[in-house]
């Protein structure tokens, strides 16, 4: 059993800024504990975003402006990662790896106990910073399991061999992986429910339309999928309008988003029942505070959203929990 002031669960973008933030409160490093589920930090972006892909600070149209010290402009994936190793060294961060959450438990004297298989953490407040990646939203229709290898819902470990893919969405992922995966040699068709691209920021939609309109892609405005059956080592599927005729592909990528990981926090024991609105914080297990895309509310979160989020709960978490030994950093003008 180990005894820390502060919990951070999850070491994204969200959990590293929070612990920035309590040390720029006054706490030590050695006050803070981040417990990581996999063996790297950030382990989402780094297993689930192309090699290939430009990290956007304006994602999906929001403005980046940054209210602590944590801030990305737009970069490459090994600069985004350079820049956390930097600020974990530079801060001494203490995470630990290869560890999962299995309960929290509300004690008496109004602390936590944060048990993991490994060990058990004792704390005053803990900060949820799981983020939503390890819940992708899947197409909800059926799929002969034979083919469940075929469907993907990020790109990383599609082959060079696997010829034809079909990406499925319309949003900002959907555009990336397209563009992708086209410039990767693969032949590729997608598949969106709307018509025109409005659901991407316009960079991305002028790339989408512009491989449309030069024939690179293959698209299929307006189709929803049916089913998916095996054929072979081959994917058929097929469409509920019969304008789109059963097609066969190497793979799938499903690119529909994310989702709230509902069942996972309430195994820990953490209600999501009360939460509303486009942001929330606290939860409603008082001195547990939810960070990064699980604060984010319907609008979806990002990187530097997860960054600010961060000095939000912990000021908030200051105010009614901690006794912060230092005020809110300004910065200066
Ligand atoms: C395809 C795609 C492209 C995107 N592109 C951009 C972009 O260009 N720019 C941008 O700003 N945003 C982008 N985003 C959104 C951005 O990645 C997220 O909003 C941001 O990473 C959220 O940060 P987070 O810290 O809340 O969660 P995450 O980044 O998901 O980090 C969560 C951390 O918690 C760990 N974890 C998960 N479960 C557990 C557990 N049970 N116990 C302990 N640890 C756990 C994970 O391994 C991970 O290290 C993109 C998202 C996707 C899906």
């Amino acid at each position: 059993m180990s005894t820390f002031p502060i919990v951070i669960i999850g070491a994204g973008p969200a959990g590293i800024a929070t612990a920035i933030e309590a040390i720029n409160r006054g706490y030590k490093s050695e006050d803070i504990v981040i417990i990581e589920r996999f063996g790297e930090v950030a382990y989402m972006i780094s297993s689930k975003y192309p090699d290939e892909k430009p990290i956007l600070a304006n994602y999906k149209g929001r403005m980046a402006a940054c209210i602590g010290d944590m801030c990305i402009t737009d970069m490459t994936k090994k600069e985004f990662f350079d820049y956390l190793n930097e600020v974990i060294t530079k801060y001494k961060l203490k995470i630990e790896f290869h560890q999962q959450v299995t309960q929290i438990t509300k004690l008496r004297n109004g602390q936590f106990n944060v048990a993991t298989k490994e060990d058990t953490y004792t704390c005053d407040v803990v900060f949820v910073a799981i983020g939503n990646m390890a819940a992708p939203r899947n197409l909800g229709v059926p799929i002969d399991p034979k083919i469940s290898d075929k469907i993907h819902y990020d790109i990383q470990n599609i082959k060079a061999e696997q010829r034809c893919v079909l990406v499925v969405g319309g949003g900002d992922s959907s555009a990336e992986y397209t563009k992708i995966l086209t410039e990767r040699g693969h032949s590729v068709v997608l598949s969106y429910r709307g018509s025109s691209f409005t659901r991407m920021i316009e960079q991305n939609a002028k790339n989408t339309q512009s491989l449309v309109d030069e024939k690179k892609i293959h698209y299929l405005s307006e189709s929803l999928i049916e089913r998916i059956d095996a054929k072979d080592s081959s994917s058929v599927v097929y469409f509920k309008d019969e304008k789109y005729p059963p097609l066969i592909v190497s793979v799938v990528v499903v690119a529909l988003g994310t989702e709230r990981p509902t069942n996972y926090l309430n195994t820990l024991g953490i209600s999501t029942k009360t939460e509303t609105g486009e942001f929330f914080s606290e939860s409603s297990m008082k001195g547990l505070f939810f960070v990064g895309d699980l604060a984010s509310g319907k609008s979806g979160g990002s990187i530097n959203f997860a960054f600010n989020s961060g000095v939000k709960a912990v000021s908030e978490a200051c105010d009614m929990h901690l006794d912060c030994p230092l005020p809110a950093y300004r910065k200066a003008g």
